[in-house]
């Protein structure tokens, strides 16, 4: 009797256990995944002519060739990242690095965060003024000191410390760039950059930079350094970046609830984004979107606004790159 209870028991263990597995097997791993934005708003095709729209999507497009590289290589995903961002830090058509919008004084008050999903390490620097590049100041604060956040003249006294060179002020000041923008985007200067990576050895990693939100106050932080609310990557889950109005993403954590639908509910990873951006975040009023690499590099691209900047690659040459919403 008890034998055959047994029997029964392990022939149930048995069944369950290939079903899981087939369950797993169905799930297509793309060996490494790429996945970009450069800010999301309320334009059209309309708000750009006809060269705006293709220098935008041209350092999309040289963004994905950056990342790609490092990948093939079989680079880390923090590599990708940090490569991605940095480019499009250095472009002043984005509101990240060199081009961050001002703040209401007339300063540049630049945030950056960067996250492992392997681990759950993290890095971020808020406000600081005399970065170049806040992306590769946020990965120094992951690496090189036991915080995951520093802010400020402090933050600068320690990138110092660490090797990293001043720029100054004035660096983030183009007039034409500037102008030309503004004229472009009517509005509210956009642009914040952001990057999800999934590299060879199945780890992801998640990277936002910012200047902000236009005429900000001085001393605001917004959403993008914070971990949890602009930026998360966990490799049980998802990576996920984020851009809009910062104030609603800290408060949702928009980043860590999609990670947490997928975790807690099985959401997919299209479902989870569209959850918390298409309702959570509509009903709040807070408008924005997010870009997002599950485990297997499978993407989801969700926004409330008119448009996002975009961009995604795989290592079987699924390639997207996108401005507006019926792209
Ligand atoms: N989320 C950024 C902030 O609030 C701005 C943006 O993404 O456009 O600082």
């Amino acid at each position: 009797m008890k034998a055959t209870f047994l029997a029964i028991l392990y022939l149930v263990l048995v069944s369950c256990t290939a079903k899981q597995q087939s369950k797993v097997e169905t799930q297509h791993a793309y060996e490494y995944a790429l996945i970009i934005h450069g800010g999301a708003g309320n334009f059209d095709a309309a708000s750009f002519g006809e060269e705006g729209q293709l220098a935008y999507k041209a350092a999309l497009d040289s963004a994905l060739q950056i990342g790609e590289k490092v990948l093939q290589r079989s680079g880390t995903s923090v590599d990708a990242v940090i490569a991605v961002i940095s480019y499009l830090e250095d472009n002043p058509l984005f509101n990240a690095g060199k081009g961050a919008v001002f703040t209401h004084e007339g300063t540049n008050e630049l945030d950056a965060s960067i996250m492992r999903g392997k681990d759950l390490n993290a890095g971020a620097v808020a406000g600081v003024r005399r970065i170049k590049n806040p992306i590769i100041a946020a990965r120094m604060v992951m690496e090189d000191s036991p915080h995951v956040m520093m802010a400020g003249d402090g933050a600068e006294a320690f990138l110092v410390e660490e090797g990293m060179t001043l720029v100054d002020p004035g660096y983030f000041y183009t007039d034409k760039s500037y102008e030309r923008l503004q004229k472009a985007l009517k509005e509210e200067k956009l642009g914040t950059v952001g990057c999800v990576a999934l590299d060879k050895a199945g780890n992801l990693a998640a990277g936002t930079s910012t200047g902000g939100m236009t005429n900000k106050r001085y001393g605001r932080i917004g959403d993008s350094p914070v971990i949890g609310a602009g930026t998360y990557a966990n490799n049980n889950t998802c990576g996920v970046s984020c851009t809009g109005h910062g104030e609603f993403f800290i408060r949702y954590a928009v980043a860590h609830d999609i990670s947490a639908l997928m975790e807690y509910k099985n959401l997919t990873v299209e479902a989870a984004a569209r959850e918390v951006v298409m309702n959570k975040l509509v009903e709040a009023g807070g408008e924005g979107g997010v870009v997002c690499l599950d485990h297997y590099g499978k993407p989801a691209m969700v926004f409330n606004t008119t448009g996002m900047f975009r961009a995604y690659i795989n290592s079987e040459g699924d390639r997207l790159i996108g401005m507006f919403k019926e792209e």
